[in-house]
């Protein structure tokens, strides 16, 4: 949705003329709408919506039920402006996109929802497969989840594979294999019945979409009850393969139901908002409740939180629906507060659903008790993260007064090259925030222009575009390279060109500086961590359990980690055409030169060096660098 032009209240005013500022909210409208409060500067600090936009923004300045509400808040506030909306259902809308747009520092913002994963399933497909999704569709097909990481989808995934094995190839591999006429090793591994071959009837196959959607829904116990009646059947037939098939799949289906604890004996589809808080952390625990099992959760950290309980939950339920039309909506909303949202998500959530959505706060019966569940697992987590923000906290400032920086460390970048055997150099970049890792702010880096294998050139150039870029992107407080004396040169000097001060290091292993293999340098090592300052001749050596130490660490390997996994992503991506794309001086009219000449991607991988250099429009050293780059990718997988 478009945000309508704002309806301006008054001209803006200095931040102590709070006189003005209460006398133009007297002249707000009464009718439902958003209100915008922003700083002297034109900032947003606050989007909200309201039944009446004059009482609630007059309740902020102790003129509505006199209530001061967020003092720091209100003595920010310059001018506001308020958008009027039909209903406050709209209201909520509209509320939503313009927090997206503004960012306002007080309101609480779901992270853009990158952790919900879910499974998709589309059963008019002719042989199904789950699908891991980022966004619920309504199309037509089946949706799983939400889950919390894709730790816990693996998992379900894998328990369902043993039990329900459907195919899990793409369809252009399950064409290929249909061309051989055998099954990949899923079969082998009894992960797959090999529909591609035709091993596996389309009514057989069809029975484990329905049992996968049976466990997916949280049915196990009718699942088990299905196969038990089938393995019944098949044993009083005579068949017994089947029968002993089926009997280990209900082995393995019970195991789960006895895992899965009913939470509630009443099945209505529930989501459940349990609230925590200590001081300005928030933190939300989301369960989604079906069939009496908690079928997925997730957890919300909030900081710097001023605003009273209700507000909080009305603000992030708002974006938790609104944002996203295709969650799979519930019968009931259930909240620690009832949110303070003039009832705008019910009306919102019950036309969505054309059915009736209840959006309340129990205070009694198994509703409660799932509450109070949900309030214990935020508590829960509240605590760890407090306990966890502390420890690194205490790193932080351990670092700072051991390597003399000038800002406590508290958002780190770290940055590492590596390249495939000497062809493909890629750098990765992590970012920490109090630390934790924001994968969000993560970053994959080809090298365009410096030539791969001078690492130094390559963290030049990979350095270079991150400092270009900082106007948009602020630099963190502290730039770590992977790497010693050479590499931290090499940031000193881009940040002195540029006139940018900022904390920097260089991190390496004494092995890594005595070994140039890249193998042995990934391999680590027991031998110190050093650590490169500017302006300092020796390394400073952190104690080696020290927390400051395993804080860069951490960041350090999951830097490298970062990158295999690029790496990795390139080697899987080997049998793709896409693949081409990743060889240095091969633009598109190149590669179209190829596969027009050479007709297929394995010809162009399997070509001698001549039949390259054959290729028009190719060179010599083209065809070198495409040799070179197959025969190393071959060498690295
Ligand atoms: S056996 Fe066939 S259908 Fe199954 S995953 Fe492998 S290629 Fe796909």
């Amino acid at each position: 949705m478009t945000p309508p032009q704002a309806e301006r209240s008054g001209a803006r005013s200095e931040p102590k003329a709070s006189e003005a500022l209460k006398s133009r909210i007297e002249a707000l409208p009464t009718t439902p709408g958003v209100y915008l409060f922003k700083s002297a500067k034109d900032r947003v600090l606050y989007v909200g919506k309201a039944q009446s936009l004059k009482a609630r923004v007059r309740s902020y300045f102790g003129g509505g039920d006199g209530r001061v509400q967020v003092p720091d808040l209100v003595r920010r506030v310059a001018d506001v402006s308020v958008f009027v909306t039909p209903s406050v259902k709209e209201a909520l809308l509209l509320e939503n996109e313009l927090i997206k747009q503004h960012k306002p520092p007080f309101n609480v913002r779901l992270r853009d929802d990158k952790q919900y994963l879910g499974l998709r399933l589309d059963p008019s497909e002719t042989w199904p497969r789950l699908r891991m999704v980022r966004r619920f569709e309504r199309d037509g097909a089946l949706y799983f989840g939400p889950y919390t990481s894709s730790q816990a989808m693996y998992q379900s995934l894998s328990q369902l594979r043993r039990i329900l094995p459907l195919r899990s190839c793409s369809d252009a591999v399950f064409k290929d294999y249909a061309r051989r006429g055998r099954p990949c090793i899923e079969y082998e591994m009894k992960r797959c019945p090999a529909p591609c071959v035709g091993w596996v009837t389309p009514e057989a196959y069809r029975e484990l979409v329905a049992g996968t959607e049976l466990f997916l829904r949280g049915r196990s116990e009718e699942l088990a009850q299905r196969l038990r009646e089938r393995m019944e059947t098949a044993s009083a037939a005579e068949r017994f393969e089947e029968a002993a098939r089926l009997r280990d799949r209900l082995a393995a289906v019970e195991e789960t139901v006895v895992r899965q604890q009913i939470v509630t004996d009443r099945f209505v589809a529930r989501d459940v908002f349990g609230l925590a808080r200590r001081g300005g952390e928030v933190q939300i625990q989301v369960l989604h409740v079906r069939e009496g099992r908690v079928i997925g959760a997730a957890e919300h950290p909030f900081s710097e939180v001023e605003l009273e309980d209700a507000e909080v939950l009305a603000s992030f339920l708002g974006q938790f629906y609104a944002g996203d039309a295709e969650r799979q909506l519930p019968a009931e909303a259930l909240a620690s507060t009832d949110p303070a949202d003039d009832g705008a998500l019910e009306a919102l959530l019950s036309e969505r659903a054309g059915r009736r959505v209840t959006v309340r706060a129990p205070q009694r019966g198994p509703a409660q008790e799932l509450l109070a569940l949900a309030e214990r697992n935020a508590e829960a987590a509240l605590a760890r993260r407090i306990e966890a923000r502390e420890s690194v906290d205490a790193a932080a400032r351990e670092l700072q007064d051991a390597l003399g920086l000038a800002k406590l460390p508290r958002r780190i970048e770290c940055y590492d090259v590596s390249n495939l055997a000497g062809t493909l150099a890629v750098a990765s970049r992590v970012v920490f925030q109090d630390g934790q890792p924001v994968k969000a702010d993560y970053r994959r880096y080809r090298v365009r222009e410096a030539a791969a294998g001078d690492d130094l050139a390559c963290l030049r150039e990979v350095l270079a575009r991150r400092l270009a870029r900082r106007a948009s992107e602020p630099l963190p407080d502290l730039w770590m390279v992977d790497g010693g004396r050479g590499q931290l040169a090499v940031a000193t000097a881009l940040l002195a060109d540029a006139g940018v001060a900022l904390d920097h290091l260089g991190i390496a292993k004494e092995r890594d500086l005595a070994s140039p293999s890249p193998r042995v340098r990934r391999s680590g090592g027991l031998k110190a961590e050093r650590i490169f300052l500017p302006n300092r001749l020796n390394p400073v050596l952190l104690p080696p359990s020290g927390r400051g130490l395993l804080l860069l660490q951490r960041i350090r390997d999951e830097a490298h980690r970062f990158a295999i996994e690029f790496q990795r992503d390139l080697r899987r991506r080997a049998g793709m055409t896409s693949i081409l794309e990743e060889i240095p001086g091969i633009g598109p009219g190149k590669r179209r030169s190829l596969l027009r000449a050479l007709g297929s991607l394995k010809r162009v991988r399997e070509a001698p060096l001549e039949t390259l250099a054959a290729v028009p429009g190719l060179s010599q050293r083209d065809a070198e660098t495409i040799r070179r780059f197959f025969d190393e990718l071959a060498a690295g997988a």
